[in-house]
């Protein structure tokens, strides 16, 4: 009976850093049969990949644990000392609070995980920065990049995050800590800005039927198919969404496209908010979940006892 479940996921493959199209995690899922995965873009931000063999019970676990349990860091509390600007304190700290911060997930605890066990927490659980602008004659816009982090890898992952503007004469002094967190606790926790999966389209052009008229390739909005001699060939699969408007415009009976999809096959698109790399959003979901798995096996063999 614990046989299945123990090789619910069991990772198989090897991990390539490489950035060419090529198969960089196996697994082999219980009764879903072999799982490959193919990398079709990869760069600093984003990450798009082609999973096979899988199901889309799993694709929203992946994509569950990523929105809600991969933790990043984020400012969760920030202490006002000056404020004249025309923004209210509680509206300039919420803004704060979304400002994304490179993460480093190596070095620093989650709160309730590290041994200080403080309520304010240490040097591996919080990061301070400091903010102090004032505008003088001009007015100025406070950016993301004014603030000044006790650790300089743990800074906005952009400078041109706009906080407030300051007319003449005003001033804002805060100082912000910021912690560990989860997307589930808060959307400032989350590592993503966008995290979907969909099925992969499965596109059939029935040659004797179809008279070359071009009302399909000329109505996709995603410009999936093209016309090559004397044949409509599918030019990028991936980017189909499905919508049906080639089988909608073709006046052939019976139609001469179909459009479907392969449900064990998935394309996944990750947008990272530069908290965290891609692939490593993807580990650390991975990992997560072989956590969950084997905690919850720990605790079948506790009820079989
Ligand atoms: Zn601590």
């Amino acid at each position: 009976m614990m046989e299945p479940a123990e090789k619910a996921v069991e990772e198989a493959g090897e991990y390539r850093s490489n950035r060419e199209r090529k198969t960089v995690f196996s697994f082999e899922i219980n009764g879903v049969g072999s799982m490959n995965i193919k990398t079709l873009k990869e760069d600093d931000t984003s990450i798009h990949l082609l999973i096979k063999g899988t199901n889309a019970a799993f694709m929203n676990t992946l994509r569950r644990i990523i929105l809600t349990e991969v933790p990043t860091m984020a400012i969760d509390e920030v202490v006002v000392i000056e404020n004249s600007s025309v923004l209210r304190d509680e509206f300039v700290a919420h803004r704060i609070g979304l400002m994304p911060l490179k993460t480093d997930l190596d070095t620093y605890n989650l709160p309730e995980a590290c041994n200080c066990g403080s309520e304010f927490g240490c040097n591996l659980c919080r990061v301070s920065l400091a903010l102090e602008s004032e505008s003088g004659d001009h007015t100025i816009t406070v950016y993301s990049g004014d603030f000044k982090s006790d650790n300089p890898s743990v800074v906005p992952v952009s400078n041109r995050i706009p906080i407030t503007k300051l007319a003449p004469e005003q001033k804002v002094k805060l100082e912000a800590y910021a912690r560990l967190g989860k997307g589930k606790d808060h959307a400032r926790w989350q590592p993503v800005a966008v995290c979907t999966y969909r099925y992969l389209p499965i596109i059939k052009i029935n040659e004797k039927s179809c008279d070359l008229c071009e009302k399909c390739i000329k109505v996709c909005p995603r410009k999936v198919l093209r016309k090559t001699g004397d044949e409509i060939v599918i030019h990028n699969i991936e980017d189909c969404s499905l919508c049906q408007d080639c089988v909608d415009a073709c006046e052939k009976t019976p139609n001469a496209i179909e459009v479907t999809w392969d449900d064990e096959s998935y394309t996944f698109n990750l947008e990272s908010t530069e908290a965290l790399k891609p692939r490593r959003i993807l580990q650390e979901a991975l990992k997560i979940l072989d956590e969950k798995l084997n905690n919850l096996l720990d605790q079948l063999k506790g009820i079989q006892e």
